[in-house]
């Protein structure tokens, strides 16, 4: 039997400190004197909701997505569920989306009352694969749906061809990808409105829940705005019935500092992603573990770092990591149309099999800009370990 193609040797340098899969406290310390302040005014003047600093962020990060406007609102989830009640989408309508997300992206569709009708993904970027849209479309389809998962744009040239060829919007659910390029364009610039989330995980996160949206179209903008306070424009003048999907101050306030060092945690994110791929060239000489691929004319900004583990080993791998303190998540164990609150919807297992392996095979490792060399060395040489160790055993 062949030996062991792994480096064995203990990692003791680093210890048995954990290795989080992702760790706030270390930014926080990093931009702690320019929040603690800001956070201390906001208090004192008693302005929580909306007002000058929420319209300060929407000017910020419409600029930031080279987008003309942008509306702040209060999750990631409502910045999709708001552009679709903005086109009037509900009973009888289709919206294309992907079954490998998380569940806010259909979850939107359904609140709407329309239907989301999935299509399977690319096995490299885990995005929507754009050659079998066309196929889902009917006449009844009124949206386009992408994702941009992970921090990878979709690939949004075949995309937009596809939604213009059938006069259809695209809404991009850009929650995990500010920052991220499609040919040098932003998200947030490649459909006709964008999603973004400032859930504290996100690559720009709040101090609790937030979203905006960001659109090229006044008219839509103005509307949305308007959903956003049960549809309201003067105060006291309905007319439609919105929702309470309201920013707070304080979150905006936050935001706004943690933009200006964006491009910052996004080239540390990246750099991350290298020493990743080199010190798994290094050490693992095996091709039991497929890394994540940056597609050529796309600048990934890696909210995560989610590599594929091949020979049903990703669930026995996360335990062997967890022993060893390292954190590991798996996005997403369920693929969408599997999902039980979507029984109704008549999709089965085999349906979409590319997301169904995604779903069994992918796991996320420790990935944040803080996260050290040091660190990273003890992740790779523990899955390294892993798999040395499994070798062995099987050739006994
Ligand atoms: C986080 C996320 C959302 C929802 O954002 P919330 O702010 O948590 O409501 C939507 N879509 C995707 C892909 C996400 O990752």
């Amino acid at each position: 039997m062949s030996e062991p193609t792994v480096s064995l040797e203990r990692t003791e340098a680093w210890g048995d400190r954990p290795v989080p899969a992702l760790d706030l406290k270390a930014q926080y310390e990093t931009i702690r004197d320019e929040v603690e302040p800001l956070v201390l005014r906001i208090m004192r003047d008693q302005a929580f909701v909306l007002g000058p600093e929420v319209s300060g962020l929407e000017a910020e990060m419409a600029d930031y997505c080279q987008a003309p406007y942008g509306i702040g609102c209060a999750s990631g989830s409502d910045a999709l569920l708001i552009p679709l009640l903005a086109w009037e989408i509900g009973p009888g309508d289709e919206v294309v989306t992907t079954p490998y997300s998380f569940f806010a992206t259909a979850g939107a569709i359904w609140r709407t009352g329309a239907k989301p009708v999935f299509v399977d993904i690319d096995p490299v970027t885990y995005n929507i694969d754009p050659a079998l849209i066309e196929a889902a479309i009917t006449d009844k389809t009124r949206v386009l749906l992408p994702v941009h998962l992970y921090g990878q744009t979709a690939e949004m040239e075949p995309i937009r061809r596809i939604a213009q060829e059938h006069g259809l919007p695209v809404l991009e659910d850009s929650a995990q990808a500010i920052g991220a390029e499609y040919r040098g364009l932003r998200t947030g610039n490649l459909g006709e409105v964008a999603a973004f989330s400032f859930y504290p995980s996100k690559n720009l996160g709040g101090f609790g829940d937030g979203g905006m949206i960001t659109t090229h179209d006044e008219a839509l903008g103005k509307r949305m705005a308007r959903i956003r306070v049960h549809g309201m424009e003067p105060r006291y003048y309905h007319h439609e019935v919105g929702f309470n999907s309201r920013l707070d101050s304080l979150q905006a306030a936050v935001l706004r500092v943690k933009l200006r060092h964006l491009d910052d945690w996004a080239q540390a994110r990246r750099e991350v992603a290298r020493r990743y791929h080199e010190l798994f060239a290094k050490h693992l000489k095996d091709d039991v573990l497929v890394l994540p691929t940056e597609v050529e004319g796309r600048f990934h900004v890696f909210n995560q770092f989610v590599v594929r583990v091949r020979d049903n080993q990703r669930d026995a791998l996360k335990e062997s990591l967890a022993a060893r303190k390292i954190g590991s998540e798996i996005y997403y164990p369920v693929p969408l149309h599997l999902q039980k609150c979507f029984s109704s919807l008549g999709y089965g297992p085999g349906d979409f099999p590319i997301a169904e392996a995604a779903a069994k095979e992918t796991l996320a490792l420790p990935m944040y800009p803080e996260l050290s060399a040091e660190a990273q060395e003890h992740v790779v040489r523990s899955i390294a370990r892993y798999f040395g160790e499994r070798r062995t055993t099987r050739a006994a």
